[in-house]
């Protein structure tokens, strides 16, 4: 680790959706610990939350560099 605080890995669960028949809402929903009722009814919009990063989640806030997202 460079400087800062250690990375904290997130080992995803659940399904991964297949390209034929994607979920409504959120197509990462399926694998989403924080969805809620909203991310199976509206896609998120792509939207900036920091400086050159943009994310599509109703929930996304600035961006935390401690945080590294592991597929499983
Ligand atoms: S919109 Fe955000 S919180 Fe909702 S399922 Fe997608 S990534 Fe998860």
């Amino acid at each position: 680790v460079r400087g800062g605080a250690p990375k904290t890995r997130i080992r995803l669960a659940g399904d991964v959706p297949g390209p034929m028949d994607p979920p409504t809402g959120c197509r990462f929903r399926s694998r989403c610990w924080k969805a809620e009722d909203v991310c199976a009814t509206t896609t998120p919009p792509l939207r900036q939350v920091g400086d050159g990063h943009a994310a599509a989640c109703h929930f996304a806030g600035p961006l935390q560099e401690s945080a590294t997202a592991v597929a499983a």
